[in-house]
């Protein structure tokens, strides 16, 4: 007799939530998402791919539409914020592609999108679909929509991101304000000259506060985001002239560079910047969390995305492999795998809200020799270096497969 197919239902059509689809849909899996959102928009932002997240875009077929629609970054630039001495320059161009086996992208978020789209088997997504709640029983779990509807699935998939609505079937928590907000924003790209011979990623660290900025669409605009100690939590507000106020008056007196690009925009998003602490598990029996829905880390690593996208391709992994009369071991594989990677990047990414962020004085002067005295791209291999699909494959003998080793930590890990 046919084994009846797995029913996944995914909550969620983020980066995470539409690579898992794809990849399962891809298997024959029986796959359908849930969005909230009822009109996929386009998003005004930028997104930083490393090798790892850009390797599983790569398996997708996604080559040619990121090669067409990312900026290759040549490297990663630290910058001090009052007269711009650089700190730190580290390879990324051709290294990445030599060390790690991909590049390292800068794409606009509505690109990212596009290319995640262009892959999705159709009919896969419901849009206007916000889950209120999920229900495990012993054979399925139950959906409930803000819409009053119901549905269910051997199998739920929690890809709703940091304030995901499925995380309280399996951790009981609440997501914590980090006392930093982010502002961000699209200026044309004569705002930094330099990126037209050099496209780069530059960090400026100051007290209480750093800017990031890149180019994406072919270098024709420039995404920034700016980041500063706050008291207020609110996010997803969008321009007002409050808030252009509150970036121009912040950056008052950083170098010129940085004053030009933050006023450049004509508008901006402010958001809260929150994560969690980390659970000490992503899954029930029925239930498996992912990407920022499992581990939501702050920003400052560049890796929340990537992390999804390693995320994705284990968990799919682990569940077409799976017998599907027995689901529970193989979500607590995809756990196993996942968990010390993730925490280790989350934990990482903790570390830098202090450290990005430092007064004048001994210690900053510390962590900027440390920054100069890692310069070189192969300190990175731990994180661009991981190959989420080998990291999955069983390997041969009694022990269950594990994650590459994180070596001891180096000062380039601050990047
Ligand atoms: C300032 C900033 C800069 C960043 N830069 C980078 C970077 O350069 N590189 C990088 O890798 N990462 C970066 N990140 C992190 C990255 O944006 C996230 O980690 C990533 O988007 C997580 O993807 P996700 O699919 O898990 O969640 P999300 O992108 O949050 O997607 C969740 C989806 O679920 C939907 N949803 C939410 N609730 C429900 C519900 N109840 N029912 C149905 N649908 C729901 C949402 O509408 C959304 O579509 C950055 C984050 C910030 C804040």
């Amino acid at each position: 007799m046919r084994q009846p197919r797995t029913r996944v239902a995914i909550v969620g059509g983020g980066v995470a939530g539409l690579v898992t689809a794809t990849l399962l849909r891809r298997r024959g899996i029986d796959v359908r998402i849930f969005e909230q959102t009822p009109q996929l928009g386009a998003i005004g932002a930028g997104i930083q791919l490393s090798p790892n997240g850009v390797r599983v875009l790569h398996r997708l077929g996604l080559q040619a539409a990121l090669a067409r629609t990312g900026v290759r970054a040549q490297a990663i630039e630290t910058r001090r914020w009052a007269d711009g001495t650089r700190i730190a320059r580290v390879r990324h161009g051709v290294a990445c592609t030599e060390l790690f086996g991909a590049p390292y992208y800068l794409i606009h978020r509505a690109d990212l999108q596009r290319c995640l789209l262009s892959v999705l088997p159709e009919h896969v997504m419901e849009l206007g679909k916000g889950c209120t709640r999920v229900v495990e029983g012993p054979d399925e779990v139950a959906l409930h929509f803000a819409d009053g509807t119901t549905t269910t699935a051997d199998v739920v998939i929690g890809a709703d991101g940091v304030h995901s609505a499925v995380r309280a079937a399996v951790v009981q928590d609440e997501p914590r304000f980090s006392g930093y907000a982010v502002h961000r924003g699209l200026v044309p790209a004569a705002a930094v000259p330099s990126f037209a011979t050099d496209p780069r990623v530059l960090f400026w660290l100051g007290p209480r506060r750093h800017v990031t900025y890149y180019p994406v669409r072919g270098g024709d605009i420039v995404h920034f985001s700016a980041v500063g100690a706050s008291n207020d939590a609110r996010t997803g507000s969008f321009s007002s002239p409050d808030e252009m106020n509150e970036l121009a008056t912040g950056f008052a007196d950083w170098h010129e560079e940085v004053r030009r690009v933050v006023t450049a925009a004509g508008s901006v998003t402010r958001w809260g910047l929150f994560d969690r602490d980390l659970a000490d598990r992503y899954v029930t029996g029925r239930i498996a969390l992912l990407g920022d829905a499992a581990h939501p880390t702050l920003p400052y690593l560049s890796q929340g995305a990537n992390q999804a996208l390693e995320d994705a391709v284990t968990l799919a992994r682990c569940l077409w492999e799976a017998d599907p009369a027995r689901l529970a071991p193989a979500l607590h594989r995809y756990q196993s795998l996942r968990r010390p990677r993730t925490a280790e990047v989350h934990r990482r990414a903790r570390d830098l809200a202090r450290t990005f962020h430092l007064p004048d004085g001994q210690e900053q002067t510390d962590r900027d020799s440390e920054m100069r005295d890692g310069q070189e791209p192969e300190h990175l291999s731990w994180l661009y270096g991981f190959d989420a699909d080998a990291a999955t494959t069983p390997t041969p003998g009694p022990a269950s497969p594990v994650p590459a080793p994180v070596p001891a930590a180096h000062p380039i890990h601050r990047l």
